[in-house]
């Protein structure tokens, strides 16, 4: 295995996903991520020690199915035209063309894409939510992790990795794999969790990204420092929300904060009716980028 350069029974310690270097300083002795380091050389942010083989390499047959709301498909779609509406305005995109989504769970996404005319395929690691989206939305889904799918290079027109790079063991590999896909002008499209935002300084461990299973943390300079050593030009980063029911204000409030208030605020939201009005949250924590292989 790559990377790793001490073992014990079960935990590893892997080298900076981004130069190799074996310079780690502790910034969190202890998240829901594990103990998480910052690489003195490059400054890049990841989990280590970690558990052998816990996020590597093998499709997670045995996980519950995705619990997915009636509405889902609404806010899916609003949030997706958002996303492809930057990359008509960056002049990433034109017409529609072939996409894999790396990552693509119950392919919410993709059904979009394919509304708006794009050829799709879907990738996801958890075989439930890539059956979910096989019989509920008729997608072409595999059940594969990434790093042992069977695709072929040259084919697709956009490579698009929503909330997947941070879970991914070995960014590095993925992206020039990511590269090797894609038609010559190809675009990556990506969303990740912003490690360099006030929430995450702010909040130190207890930020919502710091969660199990999340092995890698980027910036909006290592991403583009990634992405251009891939082969990628013309990188573009930016910060991005998500729309969601107004009820999922009153919800979150209810599960992080005070459960009474949460009531409080349900009711009100139901009385006046804005329970399933749309609302754009964007505590500027996530980050949107793309890019062109060169
Ligand atoms: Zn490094």
């Amino acid at each position: 295995m790559k990377n790793v350069i001490q073992m014990t029974e079960k935990l590893i310690n892997v080298e900076c996903f981004d130069c190799g270097a074996d310079t780690p300083r502790v910034i969190l002795p202890e998240s829901r991520s594990g103990r998480v380091v910052r690489c003195m050389r490059c400054g890049a942010i990841y989990v280590s020690p970690r558990k052998a083989g816990q996020f590597l390499t093998d499709a997670r047959m045995g996980d519950p199915p995705p619990e997915v709301p009636p509405d889902e498909k609404k806010w899916a779609k609003i949030n997706a035209a958002h996303r492809f509406n930057l990359l008509h305005r960056w002049n990433f995109v034109h017409d529609p063309g072939t996409l894999l989504d790396v990552g693509c769970w119950t392919g919410f996404f993709l059904k979009t894409a394919e509304k708006r005319g794009w050829k799709v395929k879907g990738l996801e690691p958890v075989d439930a939510a890539a059956q979910w989206g096989r019989i509920n939305l008729g997608l072409d889904i595999l059940t594969a992790v990434f790093e042992k799918a069977e695709l072929p290079n040259g084919n697709f027109d956009m490579v698009s990795l929503m909330h997947a790079l941070e879970h991914l063991s070995d960014p590095n590999t993925a992206l020039a794999r990511v590269n090797r896909l894609l038609k010559p002008g190809g675009i990556i499209a990506l969303e990740t969790p912003n490690a360099d935002c006030l929430a995450a300084r702010i909040l130190g461990r207890r930020w919502r990204q710091f969660i199990s299973r999340h092995v890698a943390f980027f910036t909006p300079v290592t991403i583009a420092r990634l992405l251009k050593r891939h082969g990628f030009e013309n990188v573009r980063v930016r910060r991005i929300g998500r729309t969601v029911p107004v009820r999922l204000i009153a919800d979150r409030i209810k599960r992080y904060y005070s459960r009474p208030l949460g009531n409080v605020l349900d009711r009100v939201f139901r009385i006046t009716g804005l329970s399933n009005a749309g609302i754009r949250i964007d505590p500027g924590d996530i980050m949107f980028a793309a890019a062109r292989k060169k």
